[in-house]
Parts: C-alpha cells; structure tokens; sequence
C-alpha cells in the first residue's frame, strides 16, 4: 500500500506526528501505514522543510544513514 504525502501527491517516505501537550514533533521513516488521525504521511520534501512552531521540539528518529544525501557529502 503506498501513502502520498499529505502536502502533495508524491509517494510518502515520512511519518510525522506530535503531541500537542508536549510540544513535540517527531519524523520517523514510514514503515507501517499511517494512523489516520495519529500521524501525517509526507515525502522527504515536505518533511525536510518542515519547521515546528515556536517553542516546539523537533525530534528526527529517521535512519540517519541516507545513502543519496551521504554522496553528495563526499563530492
Ligand atoms: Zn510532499
């Protein structure tokens, strides 16, 4: 089953969610279909660009070895 990205149509890559009560978003590699209502499927896009409110916690719990971006770091 492929999820799209809620922002765009492009195939989902990332899962984001949060709680309010704590101030904290977190991303997490898609692995499992999206909860409607617990998460928000999005591509590596709209992820990437994605900024928490002020006063808010970031937390990136995607893989951090990304084979596209390591290259780029190497050239
Ligand atoms: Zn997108």
């Amino acid at each position: 089953m492929t999820q799209h990205c809620v922002r765009c149509a492009a195939p989902a890559t990332i899962v984001m969610s949060f709680l309010y009560g704590e101030r904290t978003i977190w991303l997490e590699d898609l692995t499992k279909p999206v909860i409607p209502g617990a998460g928000y499927a999005m591509c590596e896009d709209h992820a990437g660009r994605l900024t928490p409110p002020v006063g808010w916690t970031l937390v990136d719990r995607r893989r951090p070895v990304r084979p596209l971006f390591a290259s780029l770091e190497v050239a």
